[in-house]
């Protein structure tokens, strides 16, 4: 690795860059419990930035980790020690809104939530919205194809990218997809990049499709004295075909700790709560959330809560959006996971991650997008001490075996990233993990593209 050579292409470009420890420092880390200084951070402006910045990282052989906001909670933007971190957040603009076509062209350091405000402005939505969306990019949000409370109705980040341009790890440019829906011509690519966690490539551009704002919303509150009578609930309301727009479970300390930060007027005593969004056309909304009133009910719910308006409606989606940042404040250091399971297991899978969080002495919070199966149990450790890491790392090993055990999955949206890598060997067999190598290595035959996260 020649750094130096590295900063005097970059410096003779005029590409901004910062090596002075004090600046960088902030690009060390990521929301996952992890560290590594880079030796230089580059804020380019445009592509033509992007890809000379990687020709020159190929050309010298410079570990680069492509990063937006950094909110990953796998460790995905944590470098290597002495390499560069690949600052997209000055590419924000959303290029294009075209109502004609419904679809925006966007640059890759656009802000989550301002994309949704644009595009409500217009009467339209983008519905992945994951929990950190008031920070998150939608360059961050694509290679890991994030997903979020409505992705339960709506489908995930994958399900809204229509075209895409990205610079290769030598700095070539390439392109493919454009704002037409429909599209098989040749290999999909858009398959490879999305959830690649920059491994792959760096994505400059994206066009996205957009959808009509729904006509009404509703959101209900269905509350619980039994943690496993909610879960069945989420799963009774699959079985039975009905679509709400978004099925959120919050366990009971999820609630105690939102209501310190960010009171909803959740129900402190109860075991568990939904939060369920009815959308649509309003008569459908009336009938949807007739239904799943009656299912929960039928559930156990010992009360369901309706929103009165938009304002106490908006409270309780504030409280939910608040939760990880509530956690975070009641610990010392969090480990936040993301396994994914069959929905008909959801119960089997939040009463796992109990028993084994109660077996190692550690708090636990359990939220999850649980309509799509997706359980994040939240481990509050509150010491720092080397055993209760080792405990919380045996825990951790213990929850991602349970969630491959009732046929699940690693990681729902997070992605794998530093924390998980330990862990695709035990999902996927050697000749799977070897493709995917091979893939890496005829795209990055140097490694230059986060070469120690994921594979
Ligand atoms: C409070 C909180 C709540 C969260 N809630 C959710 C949730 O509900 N749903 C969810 O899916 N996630 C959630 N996350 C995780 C995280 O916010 C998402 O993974 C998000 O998509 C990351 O976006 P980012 O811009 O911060 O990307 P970063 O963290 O900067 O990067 C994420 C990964 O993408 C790569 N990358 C970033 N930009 C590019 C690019 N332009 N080209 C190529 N690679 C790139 C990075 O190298 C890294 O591997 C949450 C995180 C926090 C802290």
């Amino acid at each position: 690795m020649d750094l130096q050579a590295f900063l005097q292409v970059i410096h003779s470009k005029n590409i901004e860059v910062q090596c002075d420890p004090q600046d960088t420092s902030c690009f060390a880390y990521d929301a996952a419990n992890l560290e590594s200084l880079p030796g230089a951070v580059v804020f380019p402006k445009d592509t033509q930035e992007v890809s000379v910045i990687l020709e020159a990282a190929n050309r010298f052989k410079v570990p680069v980790t492509p990063r937006g906001a950094g909110t990953s909670l796998a460790g995905g933007t944590i470098g290597i020690p002495g390499g560069v971190a690949l600052n997209l957040t000055q590419m924000n603009q959303i290029i294009e809104i075209d109502e004609e076509n419904l679809t925006a062209i966007v640059q890759p350091g656009v802000v989550t939530y301002e994309l949704h405000q644009a595009v409500e402005k217009l009467g339209l939505f983008y519905p992945p919205d994951p929990g950190s969306m008031k920070m998150s990019t939608i360059g961050g949000n694509i290679s890991v194809n994030a997903g979020g409370p409505h992705c339960f109705k709506y489908g995930v980040t994958k399900d809204y990218i229509l075209g895409m341009e990205i610079v290769l790890a030598d700095g070539r440019i390439i392109r493919f997809g454009g704002k037409y829906i429909k599209n098989v011509s040749g290999l999909d690519l858009g398959s490879l990049f999305i959830g690649s966690e920059g491994t792959l490539g760096v994505v400059t551009e994206a066009t996205l499709r957009l959808i009509p704002m729904p006509e009404t919303k509703r959101t209900i509150l269905a509350v619980y004295n039994d943690l496993d009578e909610a879960a069945r609930t989420v799963s009774d309301i699959v079985r039975n075909k009905i679509v709400p727009a978004t099925l959120e479970l919050m366990d009971q300390e999820s609630m105690r700790l939102i209501e310190r930060i960010r009171p909803a007027n959740l129900p402190l005593d109860a075991a568990a709560a939904i939060l369920i969004a009815v959308d649509g056309p309003a008569s459908q909304v009336e009938k949807e959330m007739k239904l799943v009133e009656t299912l929960c009910l039928k559930n156990g719910a010992r009360e369901v809560r309706v929103a009165r308006d938009d304002k106490e409606q908006e409270k309780l989606w504030e409280g939910r959006r608040s939760a990880n940042g509530a956690m975070s404040q009641n610990c010392k250091a969090m480990v936040v996971e993301d396994a994914s399971v069959p929905r008909s297991k959801l119960p089997d899978m939040i009463r796992k991650c109990k028993e084994i969080a109660e077996r190692y002495h550690i708090p636990c919070a359990i939220l999850g997008h649980s309509g799509d199966g997706n359980v994040h149990p939240h481990l509050l450790l509150q010491e720092l001490t080397q055993e209760e890491w080792e405990r919380a790392d045996k825990a951790v090993d213990e929850i991602f075996r349970a969630a491959l055990d009732l046929g699940g999955t690693l990681t729902g949206e997070h992605g794998i990233g530093l924390v998980k890598k330990k862990y695709m060997n035990w999902q996927f067999s050697p000749d799977t993990m070897d493709l995917m190598r091979s893939l890496k290595n005829t795209l990055d035959p140097n490694q230059i593209l986060n070469r120690n996260i994921m594979l």
